[in-house]
């Protein structure tokens, strides 16, 4: 009997069965194509070696039978060749509508195909090795698959761009494999190739494109980096909702591994978790079923004093902390670098959960980080001016630069947005000089100082204050823009390390050699540290806005505003009270000796030429009482 064939790709794709139910999967569109085409494809085998047989014995077998048997053959062949067109099309057609169509489209075309194949009638040839079917029903199931083949064929052409190259290759060598096989077999019917030919189709398929051994890790047996690339594409096609949680675990405590295998150990039975290492110690899970994805979390929750160590962040389909359609995979991929900092920001020994909320957390800062950027290359960066008074005058003396981001809508940006982010990325550095730079300029174009100001205040980051050459760079601006130091008082807060401390030091003296002055910013916020007064050569210390503001409603709060305004001035420094919105709270001030008053009492930050005008008319308004 003319089975040889036959029977080797029947072995071989019993093989790849074999091989491939045995190994995890990650359940995509195109890999349940890839089984059915591989169940397809045994049972197209059994039925040509059956047809044969039936062909050859059918002196001894009933008509209907040897008939259905070989309609059957031939309808599976036609199958085949369908699913082998829908498996590339899936892969040229994107989006949701498509895949809705396509299948709609390929259930009908098999229903149809079945009728006509089954209805017409069938007739066989068989000259020794020589076996074949002919007539009606032969000449639809051949149609059929030409047609599919065709389709196949001139859709990997034509959409070859939108295939990834690997793809293209295993379709390529597949076709043309089928293509042989049935020109080779249309010529000689001795050669029965063609289910043959579907083996091997099926081998190179799975040893270019579905072996799930490329899916996975050898280390830990789970998901790999490139699998999650794969599935990550597949859900913005689908736009399933899924529930996933990011375990990033401490490489340090982690070193044993102990606790990463038993968290795998813990998804092992959870068949509907799928587990993915991303990086060394960085694991993704991911699930569409939230009440076993519950069911896992609740369980690390509890393991906080158990083997495993290191963060989680979790988001739910249907939970609280999400909205449904907001998050995707790729987003979340995108934030891991932050979720590191926020994780080293909190410094937890064991397990620490982050807030879900994280993610729009990191992605308005993704938009402020791109805001200020752009608004750094389009000159927005504006710098307002706050006037500071000085008591028992109450004459303008000199006043503040705040910096203020203009957005393209032409509203302001405050700084509490985004100079928290801008330090966190360095660019507070540009925008430091930026503001010094333009309070430079108007320094020496409008001549303030003839107006009766003595300087202006600019803040300088923690940041900049840690660079070494921080004096240099600020000398630089002075002199590009021909502006005395003397009119510029640089304001400083309280750094952390001793090494940035010195750094600092140097620096100030550096300035100060040059005729800069020095403020001591935000005194009594956070952890103030009497020594920093002591140990910095500054000449003047602002009074923190909520130390001004506890004055006026604790007997302590008082008590230490009053001890600092006597220490400030025994240390032969002056005092600015920020914050003093009512003449009650300018009185109480004055009253204590506060020299400089800086707050909405007088003025808000007010826009240069504002600030100017305002300068003016003060100064004029004491010229005339
Ligand atoms: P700061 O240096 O303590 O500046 C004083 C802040 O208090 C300003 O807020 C000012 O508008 C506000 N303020 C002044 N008087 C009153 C008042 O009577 N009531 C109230 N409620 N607020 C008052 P602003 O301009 O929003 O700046 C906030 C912070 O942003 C500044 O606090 C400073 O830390 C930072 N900043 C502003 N400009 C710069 C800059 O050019 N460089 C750096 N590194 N930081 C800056
Ligand atoms: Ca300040
Ligand atoms: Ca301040």
């Amino acid at each position: 009997m003319n089975i040889e064939f036959q029977t080797a790709g029947l072995l071989l794709c019993l093989l790849l069965f074999i091989l491939y139910v045995t190994q995890k999967r990650l359940g995509l569109y195109s890999e349940k194509i890839f089984f059915s085409m591989l169940v397809v494809s045994i049972l197209l085998l059994i039925a040509d070696i059956g047809s044969v047989a039936a062909i050859v014995l059918r002196g001894r077998l009933p008509a209907g039978f040897v008939h259905a048997v070989c309609k059957l053959y031939i309808f599976l062949l036609a199958l085949e060749a369908g699913m082998a067109a829908l498996y590339i099309l899936v892969d040229v057609a994107d989006g949701l509508r498509y895949r809705i169509v396509l299948r709609v489209a390929s259930c009908a075309a098999a229903v149809i195909q079945g009728l006509t194949v089954f209805l017409l009638p069938v007739f066989i040839f068989q000259e020794s090795r020589a076996v074949y079917t002919f007539g009606p029903c032969a000449t639809a199931g051949y149609l059929f698959g030409g047609f599919y083949l065709l389709l196949a064929v001139l859709a990997l052409f034509f959409a070859r761009r939108q295939i990834y190259p690997r793809r293209r290759l295993a379709f390529s060598i597949w076709m043309f494999l089928w293509v042989c096989a049935v020109i080779l077999q249309f010529r000689n019917n001795r050669l029965l190739v063609v289910g043959f030919s579907v083996a091997l189709g099926m081998a190179i398929l799975y040893i270019l494109l579905e072996n799930p051994e490329g899916d996975l890790n050898p280390e830990y047996g789970c998901f790999n980096a490139l699998a999650l690339e794969k599935y990550g594409a597949s859900l913005s096609r689908r736009r399933k909702k899924i529930c996933f949680a990011f375990v990033l675990f401490d490489p340090v405590l982690e070193s044993t591994g102990l606790g990463i295998r038993a968290l795998l150990e813990k998804c092992r039975p959870r068949r509907k978790i799928l587990v993915f290492r991303v990086m060394d110690f960085d694991f993704l899970l991911l699930t569409e079923d939230a009440a076993e994805f519950e069911a896992l979390l609740q369980w690390m929750r509890n393991e906080i004093d158990g083997v495993l160590s290191g963060s989680f962040v979790s988001y739910f389909c249907n939970g609280k902390s999400w909205t449904p359609g907001s998050v995707r995979l790729q987003d979340i991929l995108e934030a891991l670098p932050y979720y590191k900092t926020k994780i080293k920001e909190k410094g937890g020994q064991k397990i620490t959960e982050l807030p879900a909320d994280m993610l729009e957390e990191y992605t308005l800062r993704k938009r402020m980080v791109a805001e200020i950027r752009d608004a750094l290359n389009e000159n927005r960066v504006e710098v307002f001016f706050q006037p500071i008074h000085a008591l028992p005058s109450r004459q303008v003396v000199s006043a503040e630069a705040l910096v203020r981001i203009r957005a393209r809508d032409g509203s302001l940006i405050p700084p509490s947005h985004f100079i928290p982010v801008a330090e966190s990325t360095g660019s507070i550095g540009e925008i430091g000089e930026r503001v010094l730079d333009e309070t430079c300029r108007f320094l020496s174009e409008i001549g303030v100082l003839s107006a009766g100001l003595h300087h202006i205040e600019v803040n300088l980051s923690v940041v900049q204050c840690e660079r070494e050459d921080l004096a240099a760079r600020l000398s630089a601006i002075f002199r590009r823009r021909n502006t005395a130091p003397q009119t510029v008082n640089l304001e400083i807060t309280e750094t952390g390390t001793v090494h940035t401390k010195q750094t600092l030091l140097r620096n100030m003296r550096a300035l100060i050699a040059e005729g800069c002055t020095f403020s001591l910013d935000d005194f009594g916020k956070g952890e103030s540290n009497l020594m920093y007064l002591v140990e910095m050569p500054v000449s003047i210390v602002k009074m923190d806005y909520d130390l001004t503001k506890a004055f006026f409603h604790e007997e302590k709060a008082r008590r230490v505003v009053t001890a600092v305004v006597r220490l400030a001035h025994e240390l032969g420094l002056s005092v600015v009270a920020e914050g003093i919105e009512e003449e009650e709270e300018l009185q109480a001030m004055e009253k204590l000796g506060v020299d400089f008053i800086q707050g909405y009492y007088f003025s808000r930050p007010l826009p240069e030429a504002e600030f100017f005008a305002y300068v003016q008319e003060h100064t004029v308004k004491k010229e005339n009482t």
